[in-house]
């Protein structure tokens, strides 16, 4: 799991707590995760928050954002090619917490997603082998 103190970071160079800054960060840190070599490109398609959590997280300012409509992030090493992509279930808990009525409910909201297993979050994918 990423530290606590990458969610403090997080809302401080993000201006404010949200779901999709938060889940950025899980992305970023899966992604971090799966690399053998040094990262040779990342691109996330879709322009939303998550855009600032992956870069902190994967510690990489040069972050492609391509507006596809698809939260997906796609990523290279010198030898292999992912896809991360957030499950329909996580998407739907991000939309409703700007539903929520209390502060609690949204703390509780995100906590869960800094905390979640990774597997209930996202599917992510071996795409390829780079040439
Ligand atoms: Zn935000």
């Amino acid at each position: 799991m990423p530290a606590p103190q990458l969610f403090v970071e997080l809302a401080e160079r993000h201006g404010h707590y949200c779901p999709m800054s938060t889940l950025g960060v899980r992305l970023g840190w899966a992604a971090l995760r799966r690399l053998e070599s040094e990262l040779q490109g990342a691109t996330y398609f879709m322009q939303t928050c998550a855009r600032d959590g992956i870069r902190l997280s994967l510690n990489f300012e040069e972050l492609q954002v391509e507006e596809q409509g698809r939260h997906l992030l796609h990523f290279a090493d010198r030898s292999t090619q992912w896809e991360i992509e957030l499950l329909p279930k996580t998407l739907e808990l991000a939309a409703s917490y700007r539903l929520l009525d209390s502060d609690t409910e949204r703390d509780s909201l995100l906590e869960g997603f800094r905390s979640a297993e990774e597997s209930t979050l996202m599917k992510i994918i071996q795409t390829g082998s780079v040439l």
